[in-house]
Formats: C-alpha cells, structure tokens, sequence
C-alpha cells in the first residue's frame, strides 16, 4: 500500500502530516511511504530524515500522490483553483485522504471527494470517546495553541509574569485571565501559573470550574440555571441564549479593566467564536496589556481582533489574532499529529490485506467519514442539504 505524505500549500500552515518518526512506523506497518520533497522543512524535518526512516521522496505532488491508496494532510488538499496545483484531480481513484478536511465550512468540498471516489476521513470530526483520545488532532493541537498563546503573550508584555522582588524595587505579578478552559485554556492557565502570573478564569461549561480551580486559578463567571446545561452530550459547549451572554459580560467587564493579560480560547462547534471581549472592554484596559485571540481562526472572541494580525489600538492594548496557533509550534505540533494519524492508520490496519479497513459500523469509522463509494455520508453534510 502506497502512502502519500504532501508538501502543505494552504497559506500560512507550516506543519505536516507525518514525522520521519511515524514514517518509520508507518513503513513497518507495510506501507510504501511517499513523501513529497521539502513536505517537512517548515516543521524543521529534512528530505534526509525521511529517507533514513526509509520514505521515499518523490519530486512533486503528483509523483507522490501516483498510485497513492492513502493520503495524509494536515489541511484539505487543494482543489480546482485553490492553488498551483490541484492535488485533489492528481489523486487515486478509491483513496483513503485522512486530514483536516473542515467540509462543514466548505460548501462543495465533500461532493468534489465524493466524485473523485475517495474515502475522506475529517479528523476534527473524531467523537470525544476514550479509545479515540490519541487520535484526537483538536485535542493535540489545542493544547499547544493553549501554551503558545501564553508564551506570545509573555513576549508581546513589556513588564514580566511573576512578581519580581529587587533591591530597586518591586515589579508586580500579572494578572492573567483565561477565558475558555477547555484543551487549549487549560493548557493557558497551567502555562500562566508556571510563569508566575495571577491567573483566573472562565467557562460556561459547569464542569470547566472545578478544573480550573484544581490547577490553582480562580474562577470568575456568571452561573444561572441556564448555564447548568452548557454541555452538549460531546463535552462542547451549547449556543447560549443573548440574555445569558449580556449577563456574563456583566461580570467579565469589571474583571477585565484589571487584567494585564487576556487570553481568549472560547468556540462553540460549528459556529462563529462568541464575542466575549466588547470594544468597550477592550478601552477598558491599561495600556501596555495583552489579548490573545486563540479563537481568530473561528471569527475571534474578542471585537477588535484583526484575524491573521497583531494590531494595536488607540489605548495601547496590543491584540495577538494571529490564526494557525498549532502552526506557530510548528514542530511539536507536527510531532503530535502526526502521531495521532498513525494510531489512527494503526488501529484500522488490516494485516491480511496489508491496507487500512475502515469498518462501518465502527463509531470513529462513522464519526470522520465524510464520503464513502462516491457518495457523501456523513450525517452533518447529509442533514444540511435535507434542510
Ligand atoms: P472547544 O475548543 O470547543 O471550546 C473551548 C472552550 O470554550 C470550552 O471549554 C467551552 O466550554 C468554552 N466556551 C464556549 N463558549 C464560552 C463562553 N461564552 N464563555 C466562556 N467559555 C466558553 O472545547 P475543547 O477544548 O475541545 O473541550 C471541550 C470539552 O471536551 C472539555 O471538557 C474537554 O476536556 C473535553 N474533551 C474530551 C475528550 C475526550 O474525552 N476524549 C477529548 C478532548 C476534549
């Protein structure tokens, strides 16, 4: 079984979907691994690296995509005018693409997998059970976009994290405030800790307050009945009602004008990032404090982030709205992925066919299919073109 590993092209993604380490496993396994020249430069792994763990490397996409059973990603392939070369018409017929395919936001994205007949597996999409944990990309990624942020916000700070006691004088702790804590927050606030800051935090989810308490932060956040049933049966947390949103703004405000550090991570699956941070709040704050918008990429939760950029505004707060946060650790971040695809690849690895199988039946099979045989299957997309 052939296994092609592309050269990312999306703009801005400096991270690859296989390591030479998972090359190397995965050419145990039995697959011939292919993988496109410079595929892992940007992550800091070299063509030389990937031919010791015994890969092949190959010039250009359509030399690594030929004869291809299986494709790693980290983004979608590009399609049909997306870029110099549409990966997707170079690919085998029946291939099985494993990557982060964002199909939901894509309109046109499954149906173009459905006609080229490939399986398409979309890892973001994977269920939240136990056996899947180390398969989990949004896990991996979040939690490094989560101590990245921290550690941007650290540099972008003119004063330091932890209260600093000199014979000139003293420097105060930070005061650093999380809101979010899910992978990525909770990952933000153990970071802050470590680096001396004041940290608190916010979640809507019920179960969000005793975690950030257990890793020494205070909790700061409106509860009503409402905010009881934040969590939807998958660990995300639910739309909630614009009543409770303007409560929580309430409490957030006044805790806000005082912090020197904010970092947002808030998402709702599936739709734009809420706005947690107003303008008002933003005026707010002293200047020389920081906001970090992890949630950029998802439209941010803050009102005057300016997704891809660091901007400044009028009262010297500096906002980081960089997207891509796993893409700015990119070798660690490369590292994790990659390995999650390779349990992935693993786990429905048959021996006898020497190819992966992916069952239908099986609960993560049916989580991440998007197409299967031509047709798009997943119940997402299906669901949206019934409605
Ligand atoms: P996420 O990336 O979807 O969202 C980040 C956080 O933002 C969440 O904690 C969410 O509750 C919070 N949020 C949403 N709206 C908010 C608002 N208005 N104000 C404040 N916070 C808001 O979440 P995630 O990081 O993917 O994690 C969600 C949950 O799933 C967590 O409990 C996590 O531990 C759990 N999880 C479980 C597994 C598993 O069991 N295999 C794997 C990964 C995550």
């Amino acid at each position: 079984m052939r296994l092609a590993v592309l050269k990312e092209r999306r703009a801005g993604e400096t991270r690859v979907a296989a390591t030479p380490e998972t090359a190397k496993k995965l050419a145990a396994l039995g697959c011939h691994v292919a993988v496109e020249a410079g595929a892992g430069l940007a992550s800091g792994f070299t063509d030389a690296a990937y031919a010791e763990a015994g890969a092949e490397i190959c010039t250009d996409a359509a030399a690594t995509l030929f004869g291809a059973g299986v494709v790693l990603k980290v983004r979608a392939p590009l399609g049909a005018g997306e870029g110099e070369v549409d990966e997707l018409a170079l690919m085998h017929r029946g291939a099985l693409l494993v990557g982060t395919l964002e199909a939901g936001a894509n309109p046109g994205r499954a149906e173009a997998y459905a006609a080229m007949g490939l399986e398409a597996c979309a890892m973001e999409l994977l269920p939240r059970t136990t056996r899947a944990q180390s398969m989990d990309i949004l896990s991996s990624q979040a939690n490094l976009a989560g101590y990245r942020a921290v550690i941007e916000a650290a540099g972008a700070f003119d004063r330091g994290f932890p209260m600093l006691m000199t014979a000139a004088g003293t420097i105060p702790a930070a005061n650093v405030f999380i809101m979010g804590a899910g992978v990525a927050g909770l990952q933000a606030i153990a970071t802050g800790r470590r680096l001396g800051g004041r940290v608190s935090a916010t979640d809507v989810r019920p179960a969000a307050k005793e975690e950030i308490k257990s890793l020494g932060a205070s909790f700061v956040g409106y509860e009503d009945e409402e905010s009881k049933n934040a969590q939807t049966a998958g660990g995300y947390a639910k739309q909630l009602s614009a009543d409770f949103y303007a409560k929580q703004a309430e409490v957030v405000a006044a805790h806000i004008a005082k912090q020197d550090i904010v970092v947002t991570t808030a998402l709702v699956q599936g739709r734009k990032a809420p706005t947690l941070v107003t303008q008002a709040m933003v005026d707010s704050m002293k200047p020389g404090s920081v906001i970090v918008d992890i949630a950029a990429d998802a439209g941010g939760n803050c009102a005057a982030t300016r997704p891809g950029e660091l901007f400044i505004t009028p009262n010297g707060v500096k906002i980081l709205g960089y997207t891509n946060w796993p893409g700015r650790i990119c070798a660690a971040a490369s590292a994790l992925y990659a390995r999650n695809l390779l349990t992935f690849i693993t786990t429905f690895w048959d021996k006898e066919a020497q190819a992966p199988k992916l069952p239908e039946g099986d609960d993560i099979v049916q989580g991440v299919t998007l197409t299967r045989a031509g047709a798009v299957i997943h119940p997402s997309l299906t669901a949206t073109k019934a409605a």
